[in-house]
């Protein structure tokens, strides 16, 4: 696209709530094949709810409280944000002020996992089955129940260990976005298809796939997994396109092989062998490209891995800088209204 009609174009996204870092996103916009969608605070509100609290050891609930509050308290995740939150209204049960939170050492950020830490002489877990497992924490049948009952509900489980045992859990729900099934279903109509790459288990992401209408579900990724989804997917289009050029090389050389002479069919040998190269010269341009929406830090690798990285508005500022367009509103019409304005751009220009 030229300058000008990149600037405008940037204009009328910037009025619709929609940012376009540059003319290269803008560009490849227009061809999306795929849209690579994360779930936590992208399809989902991004601000869970506790629904249950239990144990299942020794510890009473307001040492489970407790022990949450004050390793959470230093995450930045909405799980935490959220687990802190009712960690807290259920300890004043118990008569403890809300304010009171036990000191942390040796705080730990597990991506995609959970946070672990020293509160007193206690080590504490909080995260998901992937961090008690990596941790050597046993998850016992009547946990694995509890978490198996909870996740086909589309709920995620925050489990909790103290000293290499689990000693409670809290189940969490993050409702979807009320426009996320209609979306999807828009885009579909359009050709272009849709997955969730999310660091959630695989039982909770199907769960909301199903909701929202999405039928390819990549679950239990770190940063860099959601990355290699994209580039696989990136990879997958690039075949796709070349089996496109042969076979339709192939076909037409077949229409025409009865109806030839010998001398004829030297001709189109070389006929076919330019023909091939406009082909494909075409399909070139025409391409097929990935598009990644996410909100978290931990999507920055994989938003910067896409043709087209989207940052919800509301996500972290390092999503927000590996992205090459910013979905101010958060809302996910404005994927549509993105490549919308990337397919007026493209061909009030060529
Ligand atoms: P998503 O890819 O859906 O945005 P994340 O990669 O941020 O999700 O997290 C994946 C999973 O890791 C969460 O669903 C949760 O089970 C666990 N997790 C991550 N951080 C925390 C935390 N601070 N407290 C509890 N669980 C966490
Ligand atoms: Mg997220």
């Amino acid at each position: 696209a030229t300058p000008t009609a990149v600037m405008v174009a940037s204009g009328l996204g910037a009025s619709q709530g929609v940012l376009i870092k540059g003319g290269d996103a803008l560009e490849k916009a227009h061809k999306v094949k795929t849209v690579v969608f994360d779930k936590t605070g992208t399809l989902t509100v991004g601000k869970p709810v506790v629904v249950s609290a239990v144990l299942f050891s020794e510890f009473s609930m307001e040492e489970l409280c407790n022990m949450s509050i004050a390793v959470e308290a230093s995450s930045e995740h909405p799980i935490a944000k959220t687990v802190v939150a009712h960690a807290k209204r259920l300890r004043q049960k118990f008569g403890s002020s809300t304010e009171d939170v036990h000191d942390v050492d040796d705080f730990e950020v597990h991506m995609g996992a959970g946070v672990s830490g020293k509160v007193g002489d206690r080590t504490v877990l909080v995260g998901n089955k992937r961090l008690m497992r990596a941790c050597n924490v046993p998850i016992c049948s009547d946990v694995e129940k509890y978490i198996s009952e909870n996740e086909i509900l589309a709920r995620t489980c925050v489990l909790v260990s103290i000293d290499g045992k689990i000693a409670g859990a809290f189940s969490v729900t993050d409702p979807v976005k009320p426009e996320a099934k209609r979306v999807i279903s828009f885009l579909h109509s359009m050709g272009i298809s849709s997955i969730i790459v999310t660091g959630d288990n695989y039982a909770t992401a199907t769960a909301i796939a199903n909701e929202v209408g999405i039928d390819k579900v990549f679950a239990e990724t770190d940063p860099v997994g959601k990355a290699n989804k994209v580039k696989d997917l990136q990879a997958k289009h690039q075949r796709d396109s070349a089996k496109e050029v042969t076979r339709t090389v192939a076909e037409r050389a077949m229409e025409k092989t009865d109806r030839r002479s010998q001398l004829a069919g030297l001709a189109r040998d070389r006929g076919k062998c330019s023909r091939a190269r406009v082909l494909k010269r075409r399909t070139k341009m025409k391409g097929m490209s990935v598009a990644m929406v996410g909100d978290g830090i931990n999507d920055s690798p994989a938003l910067a891995a896409a043709d087209i990285g989207m940052a919800i508005g509301a996500g972290t500022d390092i999503a927000i800088e590996a992205a090459d367009i910013v979905l101010v509103k958060s809302c996910l019409e404005d994927v549509i209204t993105a490549i919308d304005l990337s397919k007026k751009t493209m061909f009030r220009i060529q």
